[in-house]
């Protein structure tokens, strides 16, 4: 029986055309009736026979969740606890008082204190953590540069750019092409901003998931013969505050956040 984690992971085996053979207006929504146990995937008429022998039954659903990275983000904790964390916030675009550092993440204030605990009022999950902290350790503070250069462009990137295409911005894209509220939700939850990029794309928006981390959004959407779309930019200076491992766990973060709004949707 195979072991699914989410309606995602069901969404991925589908074509995305929501086509409504299966009775459900997207595939999004078939998706989660399946995950739910509501419906067997046999339901969509477009997957292989292999894929049906390999999801029939009714889908295990193992303990998931953010136990992950558990351990990586108590190893960084150890190291925060012997910096200097008010050279750190001076750095790095943050503040510091009263023994902690000030610090915004996608737009919203959080506090790290001299044992590496993060804390706010925003909800907090592992994606951010790790990334959070591996900036305040070894963000060197370059100032954004103002052009954008691709995954594949950064230091450690090629090697991992098929996964980060993959896990990072096909899913945004598939969101992007059906959940039609995507960029109005990331402008709204990350305090992005729009902007009219070079690239011709017809939606470009701007993130600051660090002080001096600006990443660029920007979808083309389909056209007659063409598919639709979208690629994730970074400033040119992205290497110097922060490590290509942090950068495509924080990436795939974003990617499962927002799969995880959309479905909300659709529930
Ligand atoms: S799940 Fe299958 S049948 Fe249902 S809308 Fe998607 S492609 Fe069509």
């Amino acid at each position: 029986m195979a072991h699914i984690n989410n309606p995602m992971e069901i969404y991925k085996l589908l074509n995305g055309s929501n086509c409504r053979a299966c009775n459900e207006q997207t595939c999004l929504a078939f998706a989660v009736a399946v995950f739910k146990g509501r419906k067997p995937i046999g339901d969509c008429p477009h997957l292989e026979q292999d894929v049906i022998d390999r999801y029939g039954g009714n889908v295990e659903k193992p303990n998931t969740v953010d136990e992950y990275k558990a351990e990586a983000i108590e190893k960084l904790k150890q190291r925060i606890s012997s910096i200097d964390l008010s050279m750190a916030a001076k750095r790095l675009g943050a503040e510091f008082s009263e023994d902690t550092l000030r610090i915004k993440i996608f737009g919203k204030s959080f506090s790290v204190d001299a044992k590496g605990n993060l804390s706010s009022e925003a909800h907090i999950n592992a994606y951010m953590v790790v990334p959070a902290l591996n900036y305040i350790l070894n963000g060197s503070g370059k100032a954004p540069q103002g052009n954008w250069i691709t995954f594949r462009e950064l230091s450690g990137g090629p090697p991992r750019f098929a996964h980060f295409q993959k896990r990072c911005e096909e899913p945004l894209k598939r969101l992007a092409d059906t959940y039609t509220d995507l960029f109005k939700d990331m402008l709204e939850i990350f305090d992005g901003k729009k902007i009219d990029s070079d690239f011709g794309s017809d939606i470009s928006i701007v993130l600051h998931p660090l002080p001096l981390f600006p990443i660029m959004v920007c979808y083309w959407r389909p056209e007659e013969g063409l598919e639709s779309s979208l690629h994730i930019y970074f400033d040119s200076s992205s290497d110097d505050n922060l490590d290509i491992e942090s950068n495509y766990t924080m990436n795939e973060g974003i990617a499962l956040m927002f799969e995880k709004i959309a479905l909300r949707h659709v529930t």
